[in-house]
């Protein structure tokens, strides 16, 4: 094993159990001490119990490693923080993955099922990596995962509420990606699949018994480690398939004082996606803006 944690502090939520307790488990084997959150609650966010997380602590702990229990909600991130804090003295690495579902076509969704995909996923990840962040600011070191879905960017039938969670933690590890640079704390998201007792409900039983969770944890557990110089960026890992997805933009159209009629006489053109381009940030991008405007000045 070269890839080696020792000295350094994870926080796994929802490592109770499904893909969570992988990473917390290969963390710890590979010396990292590592709290285990989990609420031990149902797969739609109600409920709660102690024994998944110390179940996990015990399988830990029984193979030689160095772990502790926390039982809170991730929403009350500092909570789980101070049980790093207390038990082992510092953080260094926040692993959001804690989830629920609540599936429903959005005709049926109520307010509820909306707020609580947002508590956990969002406001989750939010609560623990901001207790976490002015440890990682001070000692100039972090790494954080948010766990996106493919249905935060592909959409998926009765997922309004989930995939919206999703896609808007992509925003929030690409935001915290460029405040955390100068402090060397990068952030990436992960699109796991996995059969878990989330997706049990969704896919047939084979499938769910061949997609081991085990194919995901590799790519988290490289991405948490110190030599990891890639951030802003979004992983996918499922089935031993391991890859990233970028946005492109299409080449479009330059079109001064476009009227709606010239955008629908353009449409194949600025839609084309042939010769489409990567474009890495918001700077670049209003960049290219910038120059645009100026051609059109110097044109007019
Ligand atoms: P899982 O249900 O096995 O694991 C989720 C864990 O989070 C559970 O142990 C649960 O008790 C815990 N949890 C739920 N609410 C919590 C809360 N408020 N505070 C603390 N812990 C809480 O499911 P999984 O498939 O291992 O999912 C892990 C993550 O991966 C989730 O964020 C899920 O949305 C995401 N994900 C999974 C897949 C997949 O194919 N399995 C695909 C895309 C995204």
């Amino acid at each position: 094993m070269t890839l080696r944690f020792d000295g350094k502090v994870a926080i796994v939520t929802g490592a109770g159990g499904g893909l969570g307790r992988t990473y917390a488990v290969e963390l710890a084997k590979r010396g990292c001490k590592v709290v285990v959150n989990d609420l031990g609650g149902d797969r739609h966010g109600t409920s709660s119990s102690s024994s998944m997380a110390d179940k996990v602590v015990n399988e830990i702990k029984s193979a030689g490693g160095q772990a502790v229990a926390n039982y809170d909600s991730v929403e009350f991130g500092e909570k789980i923080v101070q049980t790093a804090i207390s038990n082992f003295g510092r953080v260094d690495i926040v692993i959001n993955n804690a989830g629920i579902l609540r599936d429903t076509s959005f005709q049926k969704m109520t307010d509820l099922d909306w707020d609580l995909i947002f508590k956990v996923h969002v406001k989750g990840a939010y609560s623990v990596t901001r207790a976490a962040w002015p440890y990682l600011r001070d000692q100039k070191y972090g790494r954080i995962i948010v766990t996106a879905s493919n249905a935060g960017v592909h959409g998926n039938f009765g997922q309004a509420n989930y995939a919206a969670a999703k896609s808007a933690l992509i925003g929030f590890a690409n935001t915290l990606a460029q405040e955390g640079a100068k402090y060397n704390i990068i952030a990436n998201s992960i699109i796991p699949t996995a059969g878990s007792r989330l997706t049990e409900t969704v896919m047939p039983q084979n499938l769910v018994d061949a997609l081991k969770p085990d194919y995901v944890t590799p790519l988290v557990t490289y991405l948490v480690h110190e030599s990891v110089q890639d951030t802003g960026k979004l992983f996918e890992a499922g089935a031993g398939w391991y890859g990233t997805l970028q946005y492109y933009k299409s080449k479009g159209k330059v079109i001064s004082n476009a009227t709606a009629d010239d955008i629908a006489k353009n449409w194949d053109v600025i839609t084309n996606m042939a010769g489409a381009e990567y474009i890495g940030s918001i700077t670049e991008q209003t960049g290219r803006l910038v120059e645009i405007l100026e051609q059109h000045e110097s044109s007019a």
